[in-house]
């Protein structure tokens, strides 16, 4: 069953005309709201006849009014820590799930997590005894499960690593089913996060069959699985592994299914607006500065992506290469091409910025954080948020 529909370029979309037509400050990230509703749209359409729940993963996109625009269309939100956890209330008020999991959790937050969250998902069987009795009869308790299938290439990404820190391994939970099931009595819920921007379900359905093939028949006191995140819904080009997923939870084991994406909901729904500040050649190349950083797309960096960005064509005959406003050597964006050449004033947009940018964020050299935008679904930007002096010097004071 084919499912990919690709957004149209910027030229098409509001975003062009409502960049013409007002000033910006920059640097500026762009939040659109109609692409944040397409996108949860098309996401519920791939899970198909709506049993499976659709958590929206906080910690990819964290701005209040967009996770507002968000929150009646989903059933709830992803929390990694106490902090994302409150918001996650705040937001959604009594309505809505909030599901949380993380390595790092500390014993003096777990009565405020039991009272904000739904559904707790244990990283580790030792995480599960020391909490257990905390957790009784306040939260639906699950347990974070590396399936030990690992199906990234950069294991910096891959949840499933050697040595992974993130759930409990598969062949742990197995020997604990056969020698002292008693040790996990109270666990309704598995999570598995198992991948990272993957368009391709079948690894999905593997992991599935293989954690069936390993639990067996323990299986039956789990009502409930949280899938995780991971998948990128709207570029699958093919659906049937998903749904065989779905149906094989569902009809064979009985459990409610949830998903909780992020990068799949916001990266293309996210724009990074930038300025050029200056023009000079360096042995051989045009470098152009910009009044951004890599601070500001930190994947970039830590990924080597190359983000794509509007205008760019392969050939173009004015080529720069982009450049980060820091001190570090390594903030560049990279070799870009354009049909015109650029100009100090220039402006520039990061597409697929939407996602894992923002929330990671920050001001070091002093570089301001971007001002953030949304534009309605009327093709307008509304300013949200500016950072001034203050919030810089009042971290450091
Ligand atoms: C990061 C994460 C997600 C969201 O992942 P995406 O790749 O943004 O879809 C969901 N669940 C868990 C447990 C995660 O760690």
């Amino acid at each position: 069953m084919a499912n990919n529909i690709p957004e149209p370029g910027i030229e098409e979309s509001l975003l062009a005309p409502a960049l013409d037509r007002h000033e910006l400050h920059t640097p500026a990230f762009i939040y659109d709201e109609g692409r944040l509703l397409r996108h949860i749209a098309r996401t519920r359409a791939a899970l198909g006849d709506g049993s499976a729940k659709l958590l929206f993963a906080l910690k990819a996109f964290t701005v209040a009014d967009g996770l507002l625009h968000i929150a009646p269309r989903v059933d709830g939100f992803h929390a990694s820590s106490l902090f994302e956890a409150r918001l996650a209330r705040q937001l959604l008020g009594r309505q809505g799930r909030v599901h949380l999991t993380t390595p790092g959790l500390r014993p003096g937050e777990f009565d405020e997590i039991c009272e904000l969250c739904d559904h707790v998902s244990f990283n580790s069987v030792s995480q599960w005894e020391a909490l257990r009795t905390a957790a009784r009869g306040r939260i639906g308790c699950g347990l974070r499960l590396n399936p030990q299938r690992s199906f990234v290439d950069d294991e910096r990404y891959d949840p499933c690593r050697r040595h992974s820190k993130l759930g409990a391994p598969l062949e742990q939970v197995v020997e604990i089913v056969r020698d002292s099931p008693e040790r996990l009595e109270g666990i309704s819920g598995l999570l598995i996060h198992g991948n990272c921007d993957s368009t391709d379900f079948l690894p999905l359905l593997e992991t599935v069959r293989h954690v069936g093939a390993r639990l067996g028949g323990w299986l039956a006191q789990i009502r409930w699985i949280n899938l995780g995140g991971g998948y990128l819904f709207r570029e699958a080009s093919d659906l049937g592994p998903l749904h065989e997923t779905l149906e094989l939870l569902r009809s064979r084991h009985g459990m409610e299914v949830f998903f909780e994406p992020g990068a799949s909901i916001v990266r293309e729904a996210g724009y990074l607006v930038s300025t050029v500040l200056d023009i000079f050649p360096s042995e051989g190349k045009r470098i152009a500065v910009l009044d951004t950083s890599v601070n500001h797309m930190p994947e970039v960096f830590e990924y080597q992506l190359h983000p794509p960005v509007a205008g760019d064509i392969a050939g173009g005959p004015h080529r720069y290469l982009l450049a980060g406003a820091t001190c570090l050597a390594g903030d560049m964006f990279g070799d870009y091409a354009f049909s015109e050449p650029l100009h100090v004033g220039s402006r520039l947009v990061f597409e697929s910025a939407g996602a894992y940018s923002l929330v990671k964020a920050h001001m070091f050299n002093g570089v301001n954080l971007p001002a953030v935008y949304a534009l309605s679904e009327a093709g307008e930007l509304v300013l949200k948020k500016r950072f001034l002096y203050e919030d810089f010097s009042a971290r450091w004071s």
